[in-house]
């Protein structure tokens, strides 16, 4: 039997060593709270473990000095519990202005070691019986007295502080803290004086350690929810978690494999889709299969780009998205936080200062700053490109015979036709009135006149509903590296002019040297 009791007591320090393995892993552990706790859970392993090998022995003098080596543990846990509580009153209730009183928590400590060691409290005497060893203790002793009174004191001042702190205290997290600490510690005080000190003393022994079982059960739960709901300090997580639900950009936590683990809440105003219907899906899935290609460039540190997001309802939100890899505290990728802005406004204002609002191409503006990006790469890369202008031939006949609306239309129609032409590379703009740009991305001249023609061709061959044929003259010119935009467009407009005193209709390459 002795041995089923020292298994007892060491099963119930293997399970407070796991709770403090727990709460080391809390982000609370650090707090002078967290450490408190780490004290008290300590000094519960040291209790059981010195029963548990005491339990074990047949020697005497061993079992007196584990006996009062246990005190080291026990004796210091009120102390702790109750600072603890005193610490979340201080904290969520009102602030404690009583230097002493912290020091004062503590003073019994060295009085319950010094008890404990010169033998005065608690057993004097040890008999060996089959399941261990009774502890007899002597009645008359005002050390237990003073030690029962002091743990009647300590019970009154847990379930006080305990009832002001369920009143008082201002946040859920340290009202459940409270819970968790002033009640099951007043219930475990009023156990240890039956058990303990007050059955013992009437001569009655309770072997099963149904205190030191109950307690290790509850370090067990408060340890968990440390780990849960730190209370002590804002902690990185908790502040990390405040800022991502407080932003209005879309938020995704990404693992390795590209799935989304979490997404913060404003995914339901964005997109119409609640967070956790999006949780264990592929992010490429949720957002777009172009978050594949972010996530492979993230995995050397950052990806970013723009594209659009489905929405619940079908409809596709362009979006700013920002992908950045997330590595644990040894170096190892984790996964990737990918951050989704919303940019409707954004690149509907951007579309409106691009776009030509009669024919939907590109502006002069637009174009402007695509051929200085053009001439840019051709300095820095040699890339040459080409530019052709184009012109209505004699477009004042077409309004003044159909009226300015079917001008209109012409204009529209005939963007249509040259888009059709040009190719991906190739950027298309109204560069004013009749007259139209394009841009060949890494074309020379010579193959951009292909284009030119092909553009030529269709427009000439196709009537523009009642107002007829319509054809257009066309300029073409090679940029040279020395090339300023101006420089560039006025070649190419040199050479349509030269295409109208040709007859018009036609096409003319202006070479680098014209
Ligand atoms: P050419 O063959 O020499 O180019 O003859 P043209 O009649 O096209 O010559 P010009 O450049 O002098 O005339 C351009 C005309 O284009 C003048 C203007 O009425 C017309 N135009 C310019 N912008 C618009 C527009 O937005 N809508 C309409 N309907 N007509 C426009
Ligand atoms: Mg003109
Ligand atoms: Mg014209």
């Amino acid at each position: 039997m002795a041995g089923f009791f020292a298994a007892a007591y060491a099963f119930v320090a293997g399970i407070v060593a796991f709770s403090i393995v727990v709460t080391l892993r809390s982000e609370d552990s650090a707090s002078p709270l967290g450490r408190s706790f780490l004290y008290f859970s300590l000094g519960t392993l040291l209790w059981n473990a010195a029963y548990a090998a005491m339990t074990l022995s047949l020697d005497e003098d061993f079992v007196r000095l584990v006996y009062r080596v246990s005190a080291l543990g026990w004796g210091a846990n009120p102390s702790l519990a109750l600072s603890y509580v005193i610490e979340l009153y201080d904290e969520y209730v009102a602030r404690i202005r009583a230097r002493w009183l912290r020091p004062l928590v503590f003073a019994p400590v060295p009085l319950i070691w010094y008890g404990a060691f010169a033998g005065k409290i608690l057993a004097v005497d040890f008999e060996r019986e089959p399941n261990g060893w009774i502890e007899r203790m002597d009645p008359s002793s005002p050390w237990n007295w003073a030690l029962v009174s002091l743990l009647v004191a300590e019970l009154v001042l847990f379930v006080g502080i305990g009832l002001v702190l369920e009143r008082r205290a201002k946040s859920n997290r340290a009202r459940l803290h409270a819970r968790l600490i002033t009640f099951p510690v007043a219930l475990l005080v009023v156990f240890v004086i039956i058990f303990h000190i007050v059955l013992p003393l009437a001569g009655l022994q309770s072997f099963p350690p149904t205190v030191q079982i109950l307690l290790a059960f509850w370090l067990v739960v408060v340890a968990a929810k440390l780990q849960r709901y730190p209370v002590f300090s804002l902690s990185p997580r908790i502040a990390a978690d405040a800022i991502v639900s407080s932003m209005s950009d879309m938020c995704f936590l990404v693992d390795n494999r590209g799935i989304v683990s979490e997404a913060n809440e404003a995914v339901l105003g964005i997109l119409g889709r609640g967070p956790a219907s999006m949780a264990g899906r592929a992010a490429s899935e949720v957002l777009s299969p172009e978050v594949a290609a972010l996530l492979e460039e993230a995995t050397g540190g950052r990806g970013a780009g723009e594209l659009l997001v489905r929405a619940a309802n079908g409809q596709d939100i362009p979006c700013a998205v920002s992908v950045n890899k997330v590595q644990d505290s040894l170096g190892d990728p984790v996964g990737y936080v990918v951050i989704a802005r919303e940019i409707r406004e954004i690149s509907r204002l951007r579309r409106l200062s691009e776009t030509d609002s009669l024919t939907e191409s590109y502006n002069r503006r637009k174009m402007e700053e695509l051929i200085r990006e053009a001439l840019e790469a051709q300095r820095r890369h040699a890339t040459a490109f080409s530019v052709i202008m184009l012109d209505i031939d004699h477009f004042k006949e077409v309004n003044d015979q159909f009226g300015h609306d079917a001008g209109d239309l012409v204009l529209v129609e005939l963007s249509r036709i040259v888009r059709t032409c040009i190719r991906a590379n190739d950027s298309f703009a109204r560069w004013g009135g009749e007259e139209f740009l394009v841009l060949c991305g890494n074309t020379m001249p010579e193959d951009a006149l292909i284009l030119a023609e092909r553009i030529r061709q269709r427009i000439a061959e196709r009537p523009f509903g009642a107002c007829g044929t319509v054809t257009v003259s066309l300029g073409l010119s090679g940029a040279r590296r020395d090339d300023t935009i101006e420089s560039v467009v006025q070649r190419a407009d040199r050479a349509m002019y030269a295409s109208k005193e040709g007859g018009r209709n036609r096409t003319t390459l202006y070479g680098c040297d014209d």
